[in-house]
């Protein structure tokens, strides 16, 4: 039976079993579509990373004997959307069966349904066999409780996987060690230089123009940085276990005007891409940390598993779960537009300016960056969450809509009403002043509540929670700010309120 297999640009999972081995009744097909390049506007760095990647995935294909037919962006032929491209090819090749991998993405699963149902021939969709957990997984878990907390969900999967334990002990004899990771860095340790590639995209930069592509953000044509084939992706987890891993978990949550990165993995692209698993990082990690011990302390290796074994799984649990419902939802009832300086930096705020900047310039910025500092804002001006996350699912690397989503309108905007955060991740300035250097050169002051030089975020902290105080009144953890504001004198918050408004009514001014 000759069957033809869809690989879609985030399924480049090159251990999967269907390669295992090489059957000539199967013919793979991958394509570079208008149809993902636009259907939000992505960063430049996104859409040359993806198909770059695509096309290293497909030559690997092709030099290990399988058939393939990709399509490239430009390629007169390319029907640029799915449904074309599948039927396309199925008559041409006089194809008997269609497979594909599910999708992580609502959108496409839907999409892939739709298509298959209307075949007139058999169809199959098979695991992507990426994730340690399935779809429903966590539904299951949480079934019939209230909270889904993510570190109970975390703890279960330390123990069905095995995964820094003792037997039943979890090593270290703690579960989590989030205290130890909230250093501020004052430049005590260097960070290593970044792993670089410099590849060079002038050509596929042409293409990309050509196609009449819209993108946003910046690229430097001569030395792309992103790793865009497998060797490159381990290249990456290589030099983190070696550079990077001694410090990740003491400066997890730091921000620095002058180190982008900081200790980052920055592996969230090869692992969305699938050209990395999360089990091959997290088994990487924890045998470089044991056979480091003496360099390398449990809560730095501890604090990264974390992430990919507990929140990444977690969130992805939380998408499944609560789509397509979690798209719509707005509970705060937030309304406001984007600042015209998330797309071009310029604004006088200084820990915005570098995380807007860095996100433009680099497609990158890390979570303390993304959730304290512009999440932070786009909640304390009530912006609403669609545009929020528009924003981020373009801006980013490593953004897909399943990642997406419940980070940005879940934890950092609590549009779900907390499925995700027990309370709203805000602050005023000093939290930002406390983790930083930025408010050391900033054009405001952090000290300040109102006046000219008063750092916005302030007035905007206390006038969030006033205005949604009724919505809040019931939430434990925000008893004590509340009482706080309940103690401000009328005529303080008076003040503070007008300064906030007149943040919120012309952010571009700030
Ligand atoms: P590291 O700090 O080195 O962490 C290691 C890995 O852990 C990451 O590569 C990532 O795979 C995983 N991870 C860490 N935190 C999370 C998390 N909250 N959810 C899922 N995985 C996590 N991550 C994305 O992959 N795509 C997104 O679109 C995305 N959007 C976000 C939006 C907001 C508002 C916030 C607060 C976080 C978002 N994250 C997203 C999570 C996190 O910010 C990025 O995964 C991380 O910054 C990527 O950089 P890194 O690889 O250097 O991560
Ligand atoms: Fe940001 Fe306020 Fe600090 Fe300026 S003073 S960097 S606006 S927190």
């Amino acid at each position: 039976m000759k069957k033809l297999r869809l690989i879609l640009g985030d399924q480049l999972n090159s251990n999967h079993s269907w390669f295992n081995e090489v059957d000539e009744n199967v013919v793979y097909v991958l394509a570079e579509m208008l149809q993902e390049a636009t259907y939000t506007k992505h960063h430049i760095q996104k859409v040359v990373a993806f198909f770059l990647s695509m096309r290293n995935f497909s030559m690997t294909l092709k030099s290990k004997g399988h058939q393939v037919i990709y399509y490239q962006i430009t390629d007169e032929n390319n029907p640029q959307n799915l449904e074309k491209i599948i039927t396309v090819c199925l008559e041409k090749q006089q194809i008997e069966k269609f497979e594909y991998q599910l999708p992580d993405e609502y959108r496409l699963d839907l999409q892939l349904k739709t298509i298959a149902s209307n075949l007139k021939i058999p169809t199959e969709a098979f695991d992507s066999e990426h994730f340690y957990t399935t779809c429903d997984e966590l539904a299951t878990f949480y079934k019939g409780k209230k909270l889904l907390l993510m570190e109970n969900f975390y703890r279960n999967m330390r123990k069905k996987h095995h995964l820094l334990m003792n037997g039943s002990t979890p090593e270290g004899n703690q579960w989590n060690f989030d205290h130890d990771n909230r250093k501020k860095y004052k430049g005590e340790i260097p960070v290593p230089k970044e792993k670089n590639f410099n590849t060079n995209v002038t050509e596929i930069l042409l293409e990309i123009k050509h196609a009449g592509i819209q993108t946003i953000g910046n690229i430097k044509e001569e030395c792309f940085n992103w790793p865009t084939s497998r060797t490159e992706c381990l290249a990456v987890l290589e030099y983190f276990c070696t550079h990077l891993l001694p410090h990740f978990g003491d400066y997890e949550d730091a921000m620095h005007t002058e180190e982008k990165f900081l200790f980052h993995s920055r592996l969230s692209f090869a692992l969305n891409s699938k050209m990395l698993s999360p089990k091959e990082v997290i088994e990487t990690v924890i045998a470089c940390y044991h056979n480091n011990e003496a360099k390398i302390s449990i809560s730095q290796v501890e604090g990264f598993v974390r992430q990919i074994l507990g929140w990444r799984e977690y969130i992805r649990g939380i998408y499944w779960k609560e789509m397509p419902h979690y798209a719509q939802m707005n509970v705060l009832e937030n309304y406001n537009k984007l600042p015209d300086f998330f797309w071009n930096g310029n604004t006088k705020m200084n820990c915005v300016k570098h995380a807007i900047d860095q996100s433009l310039n680099q497609a990158y910025a890390h979570h303390i960056q993304r959730l304290m500092v512009i999440g932070n804002f786009t909640l304390l001006t009530q912006i609403h969450p669609n545009e929020v996350d528009a924003w981020y699912l373009g801006v980013y690397i490593d953004a897909i809509e399943w990642v997406e989503m419940p980070n940005t309108r879940g934890m950092s905007q609590y549009a779900d009403g907390g499925i995700i955060a027990t309370k709203p991740y805000i602050s005023s300035g000093s939290y930002i002043n406390k983790m930083s250097n930025y408010c050391l050169k900033c054009s405001y002051n952090v000290k300040e509540k109102i006046g000219d030089n008063a750092c916005p975020f302030n007035s905007l902290y206390w006038n969030f929670l006033d205005e949604k105080k009724d919505y809040f009144k019931g939430n434990q953890r925000m008893a004590m700010m509340l009482n706080l504001l309940k103690k401000m004198k009328p005529e303080d918050l008076y003040q503070i309120k007008i300064k906030a408004n007149e943040i919120i009514t012309n952010p571009d001014g700030y």
